[in-house]
């Protein structure tokens, strides 16, 4: 007879199939909801051709060609900025048009044709939509501020950004593919795209080589992207000769709204300073289209590491199952979710701003219902510019210097020895 000690019992090898059998059949249930939702979510690798049709009409609007799409200076110059454009496109109620014009005149917008396509297939008001588009909540939103973070008491050198001991931000653009409605420094996208002069960046140059504690280095904005294959080739190769600076990253959005922008040039550029770590921000399975995987595969074969940096926000993603789909379609495309920011409270967004139940909730049904590598850390960022600061639903329910009680994924309370 074959035996084993189970909690103190015998069981025959028999015995031990059947509860096996039964434990299997208890899992599957913990992912039948999941299932059951999963194929109704939008997704850009499932939804190609109706993300294509809809490139196809905007083309014949912009009078473009095929060659023209894949070109991001052509992107670029044709990003949508005209309502009149967008509702010919789209098709637009009365009101929405003069929400968007009043909207407009206060705050910035542009949408890449790229990511427009994607958000046309997503709806009028659907998750890519709120992200683009001006929506009248922005102007009458009285909550937040504009500088929550405080960025501006957190420069020691011109164009950086310091809060923490060991790394920092370099901040090298204002400019942005697509101008998002929910950016946490919509106070730095003026009515002009402005790249950082070459004297506020080797100011950034010499605060780092100066302070030998800096091992990695944060290129931002804006959009680091944005930059051109020279300049980018010039700040990432001073940094890759600062013997100090360990790691560099970028942080970018264009495998989002802009993969165009990711060519073999830029590439080329990029393998000769490894490590470069690049963080993204997708936030819904839409935005993972074929363009987005071929821009994520070439960055991959660069030899960059990537992550995604999540916002969570009310009417685009504050849903368990969506997230779930989010991070599996990245990880499809070897990109790791880094982190689920908690929406920040700048004027003019609150209406994203979700509680943080919504956000707990959500990590809840991510932990162990799914790949560790599909959990990002969710993370509120400290008033004040004091940092980014994880939360976690509890799974330590109580500790003592002897003893700890654990709660697990399925909500099993379990006492552990405190060593
Ligand atoms: C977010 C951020 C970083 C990077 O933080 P990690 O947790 O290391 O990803 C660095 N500097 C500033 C100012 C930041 O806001």
């Amino acid at each position: 007879m074959a035996t084993d000690r189970i909690n103190g019992s015998f069981l025959t090898a028999e015995e031990e199939r059947k509860q096996s059998l039964k434990r299997a059949g208890e899992l599957k249930q913990r992912i039948a909801d999941y299932l059951a939702a999963r194929d109704s979510i939008p997704c850009g690798r499932e939804w190609a051709d109706r993300i294509d049709a809809h490139k196809s009409k905007l083309l014949q609007l912009l009078g473009g060609t095929e060659d023209d799409w894949r070109n991001w200076r052509w992107q670029m110059k044709n990003r949508i900025t005209e309502v009149e454009l967008l509702a010919r496109f789209v098709g637009l109620a009365r009101q929405t048009i003069r929400d968007i014009e009043r909207v407009s005149r206060q705050y910035r917008w542009a949408i890449s044709p790229y990511y427009a396509a994607v958000m046309a297939a997503g709806g009028v008001g659907g998750p890519i939509w709120r992200q683009a588009v001006p929506s009248a909540a922005e102007i009458t939103d009285s909550h937040g501020s504009f500088d929550p973070m405080a960025e501006r008491l957190t420069a020691p050198a011109p164009g950086i950004t310091r809060r923490y001991p060991d790394r920092l931000i370099i901040n090298v653009t204002n400019q942005c593919a697509m101008y998002c409605r929910h950016c946490q420094r919509r106070r730095n996208i003026g009515e002009i795209d402005r790249h950082q002069p070459r004297r506020v960046l080797e100011a950034a140059l010499d605060y780092i080589r100066a302070n030998p504690e800096i091992r990695d280095v944060l290129i931002t904005g804006g959009d680091a992207l944005l930059l051109s294959d020279a300049t980018l080739d010039w700040l990432l190769g001073e940094l890759h000769r600062i013997e100090h600076v360990e790691i560099k990253r970028l942080g970018t959005r264009t495998p989002v709204t802009l993969p165009q922008r990711i060519t073999p040039e830029l590439c080329a550029i990029l393998d000769k300073y490894p490590p470069i770590y690049i963080n993204s921000q997708f936030n819904h399975p839409l935005e993972v289209t074929p363009e987005a995987a071929a821009a994520c595969s070439q960055l991959v074969k660069a030899g960059a590491v990537l992550g995604n940096q999540a916002v969570l926000l009310k009417g685009v993603n504050n849903d368990p199952h969506v997230m779930k789909k989010l991070n599996h379609e990245l990880l499809r495309v070897r990109v790791r979710p880094y982190y689920l920011f908690h929406a920040k409270a700048v004027r003019g967004t609150s209406h994203f701003i979700t509680s943080v139940d919504e956000g707990l909730a959500i990590m809840e049904k991510l932990r162990g219902y799914t790949s560790g590598l599909a959990v990002p850390t969710y993370i509120i960022n400290a008033p004040g510019g004091y940092g980014k600061t994880p939360v976690l639903p509890p799974y330590v329910l109580e500790h003592s210097p002897d003893k700890l009680i654990l709660r697990t994924w399925e909500n099993r309370i379990i006492p552990y020895p405190n060593g």
